[in-house]
């Protein structure tokens, strides 16, 4: 729902300023229409469904995964790709991957997403629709900034969005926002917004391999964006999540897992999370589960807590940027 236009729309119509979050609060708990909106009188509701489209977005192709994990693929209205996922865990937990950009300007090497054209930051409407279309399929709980984008390059809309993602079910304690490390972002969600979780891609060790498989490390290098997610964690009393994706030959050794040990501690502030490759045409290939277990362990006898995360989705593509890229070929026109 374009949220903006519909506030313009009510006041067009002369209705008092409660009316938009009435029409918000259905579409929090799942509704469809504007027809089923039983406490807005019935002339409202026809005009506005003739005024207005329910979702800013239009849903291009969506696909189920056999773990239950579906992933949705839309268009802005001005033809823009976007992806969200919603993934489904046996202890009921729901989880939306959203993303806050079409495209990302960022080049990760290792990331489908990165190596598509920038499109735009997504408006607090667009990543809003992108867990309203899900919740019009069942309840969510969950959420994280991992779809497309760097979420703290777009932050006015994505904190926008976490104030109003409980509303939707999402409480701010379920909510993470993850970033390749964007400096002014972290040092602002330290001290502004939402009580949201933070998560770190930071799949080096070090400044000369991450720089090499991240160019945003040139701008921003780990000893700055560590040391602010320490000053978050002081500050926000809760620890911040470190992804790292388990590349085979590039960042799997256990001499870089004693590095990684080494720039984590002595303090306990982070949580490590390995991340096991989605194969996405590149040039690299996901490590061995031996590996990614000796990598673990070696964190572990170091004092960092580290775990490994489950794979979701992956037999549809499910990674950040995927679907857009793979529509994006198959029609032969570059997104964005
Ligand atoms: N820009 C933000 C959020 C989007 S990416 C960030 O980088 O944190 C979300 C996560 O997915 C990141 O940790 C990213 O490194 C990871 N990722 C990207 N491509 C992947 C792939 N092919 N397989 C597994 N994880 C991937």
């Amino acid at each position: 729902m374009d949220l903006r236009l519909l506030d313009e729309t009510m006041a067009e119509m002369g209705q008092p300023g409660y009316r938009a979050d009435q029409v918000f609060q259905w579409l929090a708990r799942g509704a469809t229409s504007f027809e089923e909106m039983s406490n807005l009188p019935a002339g409202l509701r026809d005009e506005l469904a003739l005024k207005l489209p329910i979702s800013t977005l239009e849903p291009e192709a969506s696909a189920k995964s056999v773990d239950g994990t579906e992933k949705a693929l839309f268009m802005t209205a001005d033809q823009r790709p976007v992806e969200a996922v919603l993934m489904r865990y046996r202890d009921g937990r729901r989880s939306l991957c959203l993303s806050s950009q079409s495209g990302c300007p960022l080049t990760c090497t290792f990331c489908a997403t990165g190596s598509m054209n920038f499109g735009r930051n997504l408006t607090e409407s667009e990543i809003l629709d992108q867990a309203l279309h899900f919740r019009r399929i069942e309840p969510v709980n969950q959420a994280v900034f991992m779809g497309m984008g760097e979420p703290m390059m777009n932050l006015d809309n994505v904190l926008a969005t976490c104030e109003r993602l409980p509303e939707i079910g999402v409480a701010n304690s379920h909510t993470t926002i993850s970033t390749v490390g964007w400096l002014p972002g972290i040092e602002r969600v330290t001290t502004e917004g939402p009580a949201v979780r933070l998560a770190l891609s930071l799949h080096a060790p070090n400044d000369e391999l991450r720089s090499k498989i991240m160019p945003v490390n040139e701008r921003y290098p780990i000893a700055e964006v560590v040391g602010a997610c320490r000053e978050w964690r002081h500050t926000r009393k809760r620890k911040v999540f470190i992804e790292y994706l388990m590349l085979e030959g590039v960042n799997d050794s256990v001499e870089l897992a004693h590095e990684l040990a080494d720039l984590l501690l002595p303090k306990n502030d982070f949580k490590v999370n390995l991340i096991p490759y989605n194969p996405s045409g590149n040039e690299y290939t996901g490590s061995s589960r031996e590996s990614i277990r000796d990598f673990r362990e070696t964190l572990i006898r170091r004092g960092i807590f580290a775990t490994i995360r489950l794979t979701r989705g992956r037999d549809i593509d499910a990674a950040c940027g995927q679907l857009a890229a793979k529509a994006a070929d198959d029609s032969a026109v570059t997104a964005g």
